[in-house]
């Protein structure tokens, strides 16, 4: 069923388990000015090290569903943003490996396209064919607008086109429904987190791992291209801290 209205929940203050964020996972030895790379092996530590911890990497679905029976406690959301085509070759095999789900955020309208939102490298984008492969193999499709744009102070249109349009292109892609969003580079404001509520996603996320959000503005820890075993587990006691969450680590 699709989640078509926000639950009263969604005006609740969230205290999920930490939600990773990368975006590109390659071995490429490129530039990477934006540092969005990391290598396919530094994500298998990662999750070796999760594992070791008695965690498991889940989507962010899966995660806000466990969080609902309160089961979410041995959980850490995964996710990757803009739908680079590396996730196919270097992170699907990974994550399988280690049993665990993530969620994939795609620019809808950039299906097959290159990330021109920004500077060089050009990195490749996933085609229509390739979110309903990410979709078999069992991971969850997310929305990260059609264009990539920064959303706060868009205009009502803009909003509907970016935040509804990319819904209604994605479930016409997967003829499933699309429950998560995605704010590029984490902006949003107030008309942004309403027309992804009125656009009927069960959630949406932001960065930082600070501020607890709210359903719609759910934070998280952005994942470096150099974040060693104790970066993460730094990252995650921080979080855990700031929450309040008890007998996590
Ligand atoms: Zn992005």
């Amino acid at each position: 069923m699709f989640h078509e209205a926000a639950s009263s929940a969604g005006q609740v203050r969230l205290t999920t388990p930490p939600v990773f964020m990368y975006h590109s996972i390659s071995p490429s030895g490129g530039p990477d000015p934006h540092r969005l790379r990391v290598h396919p092996d530094r994500l298998d530590r990662h999750l070796r090290l999760l594992r070791r911890l008695g965690l498991r990497g889940v989507s962010l679905s899966e995660l806000l569903r466990a969080q609902e029976r309160r089961e979410a406690h041995r959980l850490v959301g995964l996710t990757f943003d803009d739908g680079y085509t590396d996730y196919l070759e270097h992170a699907l095999p990974v994550l399988q490996h280690h049993g665990m789900t993530s969620t994939l955020y795609v620019v809808a309208g950039r299906l097959g396209g290159t990330n021109e939102w920004d500077e060089a490298p050009r990195l490749d984008l996933v085609d229509a064919d390739q979110v309903r492969a990410v979709a078999a193999a069992g991971q969850e499709i997310g929305s990260h607008t059609m264009t990539h744009p920064h959303l706060p102070r868009a205009g009502a249109s803009a909003l509907l086109e970016e935040i509804s349009g990319s819904r209604e292109v994605l479930q016409d892609v997967l003829q499933s429904a699309v429950p998560g969003f995605c704010y590029p580079y984490g902006e949003f404001d107030d008309a942004a987190r309403e027309a992804v509520r009125a656009a009927g996603y069960d959630h949406g996320c932001v960065i930082g791992d600070y501020a607890p959000g709210d359903r719609f503005t759910l934070p998280r820890c952005y994942i470096s291209p150099r974040d060693t075993s104790a970066h993460l587990v730094a990252r995650m006691a921080r979080h855990s801290l700031r929450l309040g969450l008890r007998g996590r680590l």
